[in-house]
């Protein structure tokens, strides 16, 4: 066995059906009065909903949540909070609102409770992102892992479909390439294994009765396993790949990992056996690479960048930029291959044998 560190990420998770009303118990228990509660504009109805169930321990709804938090919206926000009087944030919804809520947390330290009702899994680890002037910088801080995490499946009851497949693979792209993390250890490896497993094997029945219980809460414990997963160890050239493609070209988030991820688990086969086996294990098949493509495929999801706006001409500056700085990956970075791999997946090629 090899040799490893291991940190556990202090985190209290309240899980379950309904949980969600026990929301201004642990808003107390983290001696806060007043919350700003957070959401994307779509998900206003349900901020308000959070408000309203925390009566005077509301301090307000901020509802300008977007994709990749804009420096100006986290601006907005921090002002919001600080006008407010808030002494914490409740921040619901999937990566975007979360997202917001670590950038308040970044200046202020002040502490979030994330009500998460996608798969994405920001809620589990202390990566923040800010978009500003065009440009995605991403650090990690204690201060932006939320204190508390409210997993309640039936908030994610009315996540349509197709954003429930996408964000679904994003998170088992955090497990997959937990499992050849460079800094990677056990305690991680078994939570990979069995988020992939949890999410994989819940996709059939969310797309066949979106609102079956069980199954929602199936993949959200998967969502948090892998989540856990992304907040513990180094992810490699996948999560590079898709970060060029999201931040450079404007690529929708869960989408572009959907499409990516086969072609950048064929593309560490190699490297990886003992990973590539225990993914494949967990999605039930003998291929890592095409286990995942096939799970996007049955489920309706995209296969394609050039289906999700990427251009044929934008494919050599997105090989450039994801070669720039060297990160630790299992497989040597090679020009050549990887074009090949942004090649295959622009065109939505089943990963080979
Ligand atoms: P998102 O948060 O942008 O949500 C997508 C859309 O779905 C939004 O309109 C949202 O309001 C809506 N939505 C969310 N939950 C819903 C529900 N239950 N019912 C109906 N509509 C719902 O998408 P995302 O994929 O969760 O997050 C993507 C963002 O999160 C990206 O910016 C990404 O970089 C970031 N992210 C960060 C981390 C991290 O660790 N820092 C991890 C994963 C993702």
């Amino acid at each position: 066995m090899k040799s490893f560190t291991y940190v556990a990420q202090p985190a209290r998770v309240v899980f379950g059906a309904g949980t969600l009303g026990q929301l201004a118990g642990e808003i107390e228990r983290l001696g806060a009065r007043r919350a700003l509660v957070l959401s994307t504009p779509e998900q206003r109805t349900s901020a308000e909903e959070v408000a309203q169930l925390l009566g005077a321990r509301a301090a307000g709804v901020f509802d300008r949540a977007v994709m990749h938090v804009p420096i100006e919206t986290a601006r907005q926000a921090r002002e919001a909070a600080a006008r407010l009087e808030a002494d914490c944030a409740v921040a619901i919804g999937g990566g975007s609102t979360i997202g917001l809520g670590k950038a308040i947390a970044l200046e202020s330290g002040l502490p979030i409770v994330a009500v998460p009702t996608t798969y994405a899994g920001s809620e589990m680890t202390p990566i923040y992102g800010i978009t500003e002037a065009g440009l995605k910088k991403t650090g990690r801080d204690a201060r932006v892992l939320p204190r508390t995490v409210i997993y309640d499946p039936e908030l994610t009851l009315g996540l349509p479909v197709g954003i429930s497949v996408t964000s679904a693979l994003n998170a088992i792209a955090h497990a997959a390439e937990g499992l050849y993390a460079k800094d990677g250890n056990p305690v991680m490896d078994l939570m990979a294994e069995e988020g992939i497993r949890a999410i994989a094997a819940s996709l059939g029945t969310i797309r066949a009765r979106p609102r079956d219980g069980e199954a929602r809460a199936q993949a959200l414990y998967g969502a948090w396993l892998c989540g856990t997963v992304l907040g513990n160890v180094g992810m490699a050239l996948h999560h590079k790949l898709c970060h060029t493609l999201g931040g450079s070209f404007n690529l929708p988030h869960a989408e572009t990992h959907t499409i990516v991820l086969p072609h950048a688990l064929a593309y560490n086969a190699s490297a990886a056996p003992q990973a590539m086996q225990r993914i494949a294990r967990a999605l039930g098949t003998g291929d890592a690479a095409q286990g995942v493509y096939d799970l996007a495929c049955a489920n309706g999801a995209p296969v394609a960048l050039r289906d999700i706006g990427l251009r044929a001409e934008d494919l050599d500056t997105a090989c450039d930029i994801a070669l720039r700085n060297q990160y630790p990956n299992p497989r040597p970075l090679e020009r050549e291959a990887i074009r090949a791999l942004l090649q295959d997946a622009f065109e939505g090629r089943r990963p080979g044998p």
